[in-house]
């Protein structure tokens, strides 16, 4: 599919960046980048149970990590769904 993102902003890129591991759930960073700190309670790193029942509290940078995250993910969907109305456009 053909990609007009701008650089350094695709979900592409992240995946590629990432490979079958996926982002962290909680911070959106690749897993080896993860920022998120350790539970103090169950020692995991990452977990998104922890910020809802062990009492952890997202971080300034945990939040701009998944609010930049969010935004690379609204921008993919706004380049299919551009990408689908230029087909549909194109098929008349
Ligand atoms: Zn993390
Ligand atoms: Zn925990």
């Amino acid at each position: 599919m053909a990609s007009n993102l701008p650089p350094g902003c695709s979900l592409g890129d992240i995946e590629r960046a990432f490979g079958t591991e996926g982002p962290c759930d909680v911070c959106k960073k690749a897993t080896g980048d993860c920022i998120c700190p350790e539970c103090p309670l169950c020692q995991e790193q990452g977990n998104l149970t922890c910020y809802d029942e062990h009492g952890l509290k997202f971080s300034r940078e945990q939040r701009i990590s998944q609010a930049e995250y969010r935004i690379c993910e609204l921008e993919e969907m706004l380049d299919s769904a551009r990408y689908y109305l230029d087909w549909i456009q194109q098929e008349a």
